[in-house]
């Protein structure tokens, strides 16, 4: 058997369908789509994936978020208002602090942060997050996490009024997601933006699709879980105590890796012409030309699963950008639905 023909692998024995590419939806990849997987003469090649470019797809909602906020501003006076909390001086949430307020900045929001000291009481952070509940100008609330070990995460996060929780956190929110009500409540913005992203390759039925979670978290596992069930796709949450992962992510016709280690998944985990979404954010150190430096890295390979991917997100580039697009278009709906305006 050969096993490699042109630019894609050649797989020889091999069923698979070429179900990945909707030529009849918009797609944004870094090259024309073409079919993941193409039959010739009972051979199966396999393209090398396209790029999800999850930056290009977040500035273009933030345009149509824009012009929606401009006017709501115009035929209503109304401005989205963001509130962002951050407590203590954690220098990667400070960069995603920053990078949300500058988006809603850019989209034309009210945008207030609240930056406490580390060592802020309970009762001080709760005390703010009461009085932000009660600005009419703030349509979304959002605390960074992680918080300082003294504070009570949990009570933090159900403090923020439901109808203000952007973030997708309150637990009022979670039960409509996790029982398939999304109308009138807001989805946690990572799992939402991984969904937009499959939804583009895919469309907005995942009937008979596969979908493997690798992660069980609240913010992102579990949501993204209800999400691609409401889609119709059949779902399997794995994490820690999975046995033989990557024989479960074999099957995955859609794969998300949502764990926080670097490259862990690899090539051969992958169903060859899969969609992959990289959710994970680590630092790592690299030598580049005699110096150390830190570099951001997902969870995949992605120099081995993008030889067998169907389509695949890039980090940095791909899920951070639409999390941040996705807390816009929540604050966007909460001011809108705060005045009684419909979508
Ligand atoms: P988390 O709460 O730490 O959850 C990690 C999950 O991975 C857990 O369910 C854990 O299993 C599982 N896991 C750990 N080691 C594993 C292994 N060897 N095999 C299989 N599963 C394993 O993390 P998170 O908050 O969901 O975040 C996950 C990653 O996404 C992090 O890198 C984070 O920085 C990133 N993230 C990115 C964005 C974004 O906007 N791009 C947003 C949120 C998070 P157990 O439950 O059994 O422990």
């Amino acid at each position: 058997m050969r096993d490699r023909v042109g630019p894609g692998r050649m797989f020889t024995g091999m069923h698979n369908r070429g179900y990945y590419v909707r030529p009849d939806r918009p797609l944004l990849f870094s090259r024309p789509p073409v079919p993941a997987v193409i039959h010739v003469q009972g051979l199966i090649f396999v393209a090398p994936a396209a790029l999800i470019d999850g930056k290009a797809r977040a500035a273009q909602l933030s345009v149509s978020i824009t012009e929606s906020a401009t006017e709501l501003f115009e035929t209503h006076g109304i401005r989205p208002g963001l509130a962002v909390v951050i407590v203590g001086d954690d220098p990667a949430s400070k960069v995603y602090v920053r990078n949300k307020q500058q988006t809603a900045e850019t989209c034309g929001f009210h945008s207030v942060q609240h930056a406490l000291a580390a060592d802020s009481s309970q009762e001080s952070v709760l005390a703010l997050l009461t009085e932000l509940n009660a600005d009419p100008a703030i349509h979304g609330i959002l605390v960074q996490l992680p918080l300082p070990d003294h504070l009570d995460e949990q009570l933090i996060t159900q403090s923020v009024a439901p109808e203000k929780d952007v973030d997708g956190f309150h637990f009022q929110n979670i039960g409509k997601l996790t029982a398939g009500r999304t109308e009138g409540a807001f989805m946690p913005c990572t799992p939402a933006g991984c969904m937009l992203m499959i939804e583009d390759q895919l469309g907005k039925d995942l009937s008979g699709l596969n979908a493997v979670i690798i992660g069980r978290s609240n913010i992102v596992g579990k949501p993204l879980a209800s999400l691609l069930l409401k889609a119709n796709a059949t779902v399997t949450i794995t994490h820690s105590r999975t046995s033989d992962l990557p024989a479960v992510c074999r099957n995955a016709d859609i794969l998300v890796a949502a764990v926080g280690r670097p490259n862990m998944v690899k090539g051969e985990w992958i169903k060859p012409g899969a969609i992959v979404i990289d959710v994970g954010i680590n630092r790592i150190q690299v030598s580049e030309g005699g110096k150390i430096k830190t570099k951001l890295t997902g969870d995949v390979d992605f120099e081995e699963v993008s030889k067998v991917a169907g389509a695949i997100t890039p980090v940095p580039g791909g899920v951070g950008p639409m999390t941040i697009a996705m807390l816009m278009a929540n604050t966007l709906a909460s001011a809108k639905r705060a005045a009684n305006i419909s979508d």
